[in-house]
């Protein structure tokens, strides 16, 4: 089969400058259709990349082009399934607790473990690779290595260091990197139909994350929220305003967080509940409806509590930005501003401040991630973050 890809529509279009990824994409494609065992074609890959780079949309696009009669063509009924969870050959697997355990992993290879039941491919899609626990990580591991498997692996992970290196030694890798600001704008305008203004604005401020880009875009909410916290390093003239300004930020983020999950969190106790037989007439729920709800509400907590600690990061790298500008402007790099709505306080902060504070400032800012990625409390890492940039 010797179609050419690029003259036809394909899932790869929607990918932002990774064209040297989508080469390579391409051609495995190509080659997974003459011999499979090629040397363009692996069966484990790994995609990492800055948030918003795009890992996963580059994982599910390959994922549809492996499974598509025409390599991806992004229209038919196999590559729309795919991309809505519903192709039989197709497994997404994403966690929104804080790690994969080994639990999930051999439920998952139970289930993946039959041929592809159309295609020659059977794909696996895991985003969240750097969540797996070591168990988890092991069963996978066993999995990989299985020879004449026609399951394809594909993980997605910020960085290489995220995964284990028994993994990682075998998959084949992918770097993604984060697209210009330009080309997100770009972007917006073409595929969500936004204004070139809003695009502009969405794209600076959201530094080459796409979907953040659409989300600031899209959501007046949002945008109203990300003033006030952009407002925060304005307002820490004494310490009890520093205890403020973290009580602030920690309901902004929890307010964002909960926006996101109350209405599934409702949608997916009916639906358990539902399969438990409730509403039916005459017979209540069956036996363990009670347990399987419990479970389910465990899940979702923490669930929840990942998704707040990520709109949490999401405002600290916000915040991260000012400082940025700050520094831009204390350096006489005024044009490359990324609010540029706030301009004059950028001004006023900078002439106000000895430049190693605001070197101190980030710095402060980009521990208080690490903490909390590493699980600290929230209100407590706000709180000693605050206390910092309160100082001169
Ligand atoms: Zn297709």
């Amino acid at each position: 089969m010797t179609l050419s890809l690029a003259m036809q529509n394909n899932v790869f279009n929607d990918l932002v400058n990774q064209e040297h990824v989508v080469e390579i994409l391409k051609g495995a494609v190509l080659a997974s259709r003459t011999d499979i065992e090629s040397q363009e074609m692996s069966h484990a890959w790994i995609f990492t990349g800055p948030p918003g780079s795009g890992r996963s949309l580059a994982a599910v696009a390959f994922a549809q082009a492996l499974i598509c009669p025409n390599n991806g063509c992004g229209i038919c009924n196999d590559c729309m399934s795919a991309r809505t969870h519903g192709h039989p050959d197709v497994e997404m697997m994403r966690t929104e607790g804080l790690s994969i355990k080994v639990e999930g992993i051999r439920e998952l290879l139970s289930r993946v473990a039959w041929a592809p039941s159309k295609g020659i491919w059977r794909v696996v899609v895991i985003e969240d690779a750097d969540r797996l626990t070591e168990s988890a990580a092991n069963a996978l591991l066993k999995a990989i290595e299985e020879p004449g498997n026609r399951t394809v692996w594909l993980l997605c992970a910020p960085t290489l260091h995220d995964v284990l290196p028994t993994i990682r030694s075998r998959c084949r890798h992918l770097q993604l990197r984060s697209p210009s600001s330009q080309a997100v704008a770009n972007i917006l305008i073409s595929r969500d139909h936004i204004a070139p203004r809003m695009a502009d604005f969405a794209a600076r401020v959201s530094q080459g994350h796409v979907g953040r880009a659409k989300h600031i875009a899209t959501n007046e909410q949002a945008r109203s929220n990300r003033k006030k916290i952009m407002q925060l390093p304005l307002q820490l003239g004494t310490l009890a305003a520093a205890f403020q300004a973290a009580q602030t930020l920690v309901e902004l983020a929890t307010i964002e967080a909960d926006e996101a999950s109350q209405e599934r969190d409702v949608y997916e106790i009916e639906k358990l509940q539902e399969a438990y037989g409730k509403g039916a007439t005459g017979r209540g729920m069956a036996t363990g409806a009670g347990k399987a709800v419990k479970e389910l509400e465990n899940e979702q907590k923490s669930r929840n509590s990942r998704i707040v600690r990520d709109s949490i990061d999401g405002a600290l790298l916000d915040i991260a930005t000012f400082f940025r500008d700050v520094m831009m402007v204390q350096t006489g790099k005024v044009e490359s501003l990324i609010n540029i709505d706030m301009d004059e306080h950028i001004a006023q902060y900078a002439e106000n401040s000895p430049p190693h504070s605001i070197v101190n400032k980030i710095n402060a800012v980009m521990e208080a991630r690490v903490n909390l990625a590493s699980n600290a409390a929230p209100l407590l890492t706000c709180e000693a973050l605050m206390c910092r940039l309160a100082k001169q």
